[in-house]
């Protein structure tokens, strides 16, 4: 065995001499590819010593393996050094084409309903109102009882529920919230309640079983509609444009007297009637109201002591007139084609 390990080291330095050499003399990549084959390709001479370990019991293996390591190691590096040397020579340039454009890296963002409740929100707490959030499992007695819709009241066909139980259900709107915060603080309030809501709705292009509503409560003593009037104005002035104003027109809903739909003079058109408009010169863009003293009175307050409005709109809806879309199932595909304009 120890006449055996000789002749593997003899080999061993053969093979660095020999190959080293003919390295020298390659001339291009061509060359060089067939010294990389013939040398320490995968059925090379190199690979041939390592099989031949095997013959050695396990005191001498180590130490051949050693060697033959070092010997590997040196025609990997010698192999390298010539390679870059070709490249450098070869006249053909460096490898990497800088002209060519850079991979744009995939970076995320917010999405675009998300997007414009920040913007909506901002505006909102510029002028002092500050944000809540609640839960989306409600019980009913906060989001319909105690919101002034007594049970069997038509209104509640309206909105089409999710009931999880009798007395449990998925909130049909974030008016609930009007309820909670009344009940845990003193008058006044001034808040903005962004959130998810669900309805049981036949989908379509403008109708989601889920969608976000941005609701605003305003509660002091001696608030009226033209604080309402003013507030909604300020909103509706700020996100799209200086030129809107807005009209109120009369309607009903359970936890507002009196109530309103509230438009905005068209942004595509000015008024002058167009198709986004269908030409009215109107966009409905909220429902408002002052406070029904029956929500007050369920809330804890004084309705003779105070006075508020509260107005809802859907994100959704405000993010589709901001942007032009004209579907509201885009808002829940995750298709990153329409995400990504945004
Ligand atoms: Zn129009």
């Amino acid at each position: 065995m120890v006449e055996q390990a000789g002749a593997l080291r003899q080999r061993i330095a053969t093979m660095r001499d020999t190959a080293l050499a003919q390295l020298q003399s390659v001339a291009d990549r061509e060359a060089l590819e067939a010294w990389r084959v013939r040398w320490v390709g995968r059925k090379g001479e190199l690979s041939a010593l390592f099989v031949s370990l095997s013959g050695f019991d396990s005191a001498q293996r180590p130490q051949l393996g050693r060697e033959l390591n070092t010997l590997k190691s040196t025609l990997h590096e010698e192999l390298q050094q010539v390679e870059s040397r070709l490249r450098g020579d070869s006249g053909a340039g460096p490898k990497v084409d800088a002209s060519l454009p850079g991979r744009p890296r995939w970076v995320g963002g917010h999405h675009i309903a998300l997007q414009v409740l920040d913007e909506m929100l901002a505006i909102f707490e510029r002028l002092g109102f500050s944000i809540a959030t609640g839960p989306e499992v409600e019980l009913e007695s906060y989001n319909f009882e105690a919101l002034n819709f007594p049970p069997n009241h038509p209104a509640r066909d309206l909105q089409d529920t999710f009931w999880i139980d009798d007395r449990v259900l998925l909130r049909t709107q974030t008016s609930p919230m009007q309820v909670r915060i009344m009940r845990s603080q003193p008058p006044p309030v001034r808040i903005v309640v962004p959130g998810r809501v669900y309805r049981n709705e036949q989908i379509d292009a403008s109708h989601a079983a889920e969608f976000f509503q941005l609701e605003g409560l305003y509660v002091d003593r001696n608030v009226s509609m033209i604080d309402l009037k003013a507030t909604v104005s300020h909103f509706v002035q700020r996100l799209f444009g200086s030129g809107r104003s807005v009209r109120f027109k009369p309607h009903f809903f359970p936890f507002t007297e009196p109530s309103v739909d509230v438009d905005m003079t068209c942004f595509a058109c000015q008024g002058r009637g167009c198709r986004v408009c269908g030409n009215e010169g109107w966009i409905e863009i909220m429902g408002a109201g002052m406070v029904h003293p029956n929500v007050f009175e369920a809330s804890g307050y004084d309705p003779e002591e105070v006075t508020g409005f509260a107005f809802g709109m859907g994100i959704e809806r405000i993010s589709m007139l901001r942007h032009g879309i004209n579907d509201i199932r885009l808002f829940l595909e995750n298709d990153v084609r329409f995400l990504s304009q945004f």
